[in-house]
């Protein structure tokens, strides 16, 4: 399902962040939003992900508006998922436990697999300090992508991980994210990344 930005503007006070920004995210690529730091890539994506209300303008999934000035519904109420910078994992829950938090009861012992995927096969049973700042970035993506929501949105996610293994990270992520289908959109101030994972930027 594509994911649609129409006319959207967006302020912090005084502070005029976004201005008129019109844009679709095929369904089912790797839409990239690449440009300097403050330009309001991370504003965009909490429009979508409802963490921020849409002031003017629209979001679109497909054919159906999702948020406007009027339409506001929760992020749990949306078939979105997010991962962040520094992964965000629950620290006093295992790995298991946190990818299976987006889950429904019914395919909690679907974790394991999801972690097998992003190659922490057999670590369900670790809590994030166990592990590197890479593993705890794949663990946070086998969380966000466990839920198979039909749109992924990624703010930065390779950031924090270091530099040689960015580069095997965000490639095996790119084969994940085809394999599932998904829609995305990712943040990053690298072109270089930009370059090495999007379908379109
Ligand atoms: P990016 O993700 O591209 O670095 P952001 O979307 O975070 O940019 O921010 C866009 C602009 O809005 C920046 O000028 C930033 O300082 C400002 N901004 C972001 N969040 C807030 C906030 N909560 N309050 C005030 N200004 C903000
Ligand atoms: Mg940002």
């Amino acid at each position: 399902m594509s994911l649609e930005f129409r006319h959207i503007a967006h302020a912090y006070g005084e502070v005029r962040a976004l201005e008129d920004i019109s844009f679709t995210a095929p369904a089912g690529e790797i839409t990239c939003l690449l440009g300097a730091s403050g330009c309001g890539k991370s504003t965009l994506l909490g429009l979508a992900a409802g963490l921020l209300r849409v002031q003017q303008g629209e979001v679109a999934l497909g054919d159906e508006v999702l948020a406007d000035a009027q339409r506001n519904p929760p992020p749990e109420a949306r078939p979105v998922g997010l991962v962040f910078q520094d992964g965000a994992l629950f620290p006093h829950m295992t790995l298991a436990a946190n990818v299976a938090f987006g889950l429904p009861k019914a395919r909690r012992d679907e974790a394991d697999s999801w972690l097998a995927k992003v190659g922490l096969a057999g670590m369900g049973a670790r809590y994030p300090h166990e592990l590197s700042g890479g593993q705890q970035q794949r663990a946070a993506l086998a969380r966000a992508m466990a839920p198979e929501p039909q749109v992924l949105l990624m703010d930065e996610p390779f950031a924090s991980v270091d530099i040689v293994l960015r580069r095997k990270l965000r490639r095996e992520c790119r084969i994940l994210l085809r394999e599932a289908g998904a829609t995305v959109v990712l943040v990053t101030h690298d072109p270089a990344e930009a370059l090495d994972i999007a379908d379109r930027i």
